[in-house]
């Protein structure tokens, strides 16, 4: 039976390997349950047992498990195979954050970055090779779109590295904020988010997981639909013109509609959306701005993340100084808005916001 006949959502090229056996990594438990039943004539049972193996005790050889008859473990071993990502390097910071390059079966490449805080550990995590939106500010979108990554690709980054860390000292926070778009991958990333908060994988609250968008409105409406997890949106511009000339997408999705598509985000208790806002010195770091912004965010329970931009020598932009960012900060505090600044984690290993590019990545030219 393939994929096909399952009616399984997930398409990926990458579903089945060169021998034909399916990535089980890249289904949801109730797929791998309709595949057992229904791909293999198996008892329904048998795949959450698998899934726990799988996703509980990190094994990744059918021979290991040692409560599925021998006859069963053969049948996997020809039908389908477990996905595990190559590590290639890891890259210690002085400030504990590391970066992981992770090899594709295709020969791509990954990254992912670990930030260890005092009161959380927060993995970023990758979500497609390269990325289309192209905004002009940042390396990833320099390398267009090479392909999404597939669920197995996306949770494993996050399983591989908890694997690695000590009982204590897990990952407790995911942000979709390394490579790529996520919401232009929603299909994969819908499962991958499934697997991510179901008791019986990986088992993070919804409340602990945020997805950062450039602001595709229509995939907003239905990650709201499908999966409570927190919204970020990339705003980083206080007009629609300067917004259209630092990020493409703006054309196809107006400011005034992604903040709108925000408002309407459903929130849980406590909740607040995150608008990210990098800063570029004489671009969008005026006091005017920063009212235009305060302007635009009212009646939205939100909370604003100031990024200061981190440079890179193929651009002209550069980061506004310390001042200026403690004074726009300043204004939304004294207003009462929630507002941050991200500290530059990781940068002598190239691991801050927007350094992950072509370099690491596979990709030629
Ligand atoms: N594609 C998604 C998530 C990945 S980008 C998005 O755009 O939201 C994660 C964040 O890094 C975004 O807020 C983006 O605006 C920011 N970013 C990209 N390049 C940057 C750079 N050079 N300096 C600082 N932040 C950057
Ligand atoms: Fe893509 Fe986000 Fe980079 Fe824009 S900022 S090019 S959406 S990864």
């Amino acid at each position: 039976m393939t994929q096909d006949d399952l009616g399984l959502k997930n398409r990926h090229k990458l579903m089945y390997d060169a021998e034909g056996r399916l990535d089980l990594k890249s289904l949801t438990r109730e797929e791998l349950e309709r595949w057992f039943v229904e791909g293999l004539g198996e008892k329904r049972f048998r795949a959450l047992q698998v899934y726990k193996w799988i996703w509980q005790r990190g094994i990744s050889d059918f021979a290991e498990m040692t409560n599925v008859s021998k006859d069963l473990r053969a049948l996997l071993a020809e039908r389908a195979y477990l996905c595990t990502l190559s590590e290639r390097l890891v890259q210690r910071s002085s400030d504990g954050t590391a970066k992981y390059l992770w090899g594709l079966e295709d020969g791509y490449a990954v990254e992912s970055v670990l930030i260890p805080e005092e009161d959380r550990i927060t993995l970023c995590v990758s979500s497609q090779v390269g990325c289309a939106m192209g905004c002009r500010f940042c390396l990833t979108g320099d390398m267009g779109l090479v392909r999404h990554l597939k669920p197995s690709e996306i949770v494993n980054q996050v399983a591989q590295i908890n694997a690695e860390l000590p009982e204590d000292r897990r990952i407790t926070n995911l942000v979709f904020m390394g490579m790529g778009e996520p919401l232009h991958n929603l299909e994969h990333l819908d499962t991958s988010l499934q697997i991510l908060l179901d008791d019986d994988a990986l088992n993070f609250s919804h409340r602990k997981i945020t997805v950062s968008t450039s602001g595709l409105v229509p995939q907003i409406g239905k990650l709201a639909e499908r999966t409570p997890v927190n919204l970020a949106i990339s705003l980083n511009a206080s007009t629609e013109a300067q917004r259209r000339e630092i990020m493409p997408i703006t054309e196809r999705y107006s400011m005034a509609s992604v903040i709108e598509a925000a408002r309407n985000y459903p929130l849980g208790s406590g909740k607040r959306i995150t608008f990210e806002y990098v800063m570029f010195k004489d671009f969008n770091d005026s006091l005017e701005d920063a009212a235009r912004l305060y302007r635009l965010l009212r009646g939205i329970k939100a909370k604003v993340n100031l990024i200061p931009y981190n440079e890179n020598p193929s651009r002209d932009y550069r980061k506004p100084d310390a001042q200026t960012v403690k004074a726009f900060q300043n204004y939304f505090v004294s207003r009462g808005l929630n507002c941050s600044v991200r500290s530059t984690r990781g940068d002598d290993i190239s691991a801050a916001c927007g350094q992950l590019g072509r370099e690491a990545s596979g990709v030629g030219g």
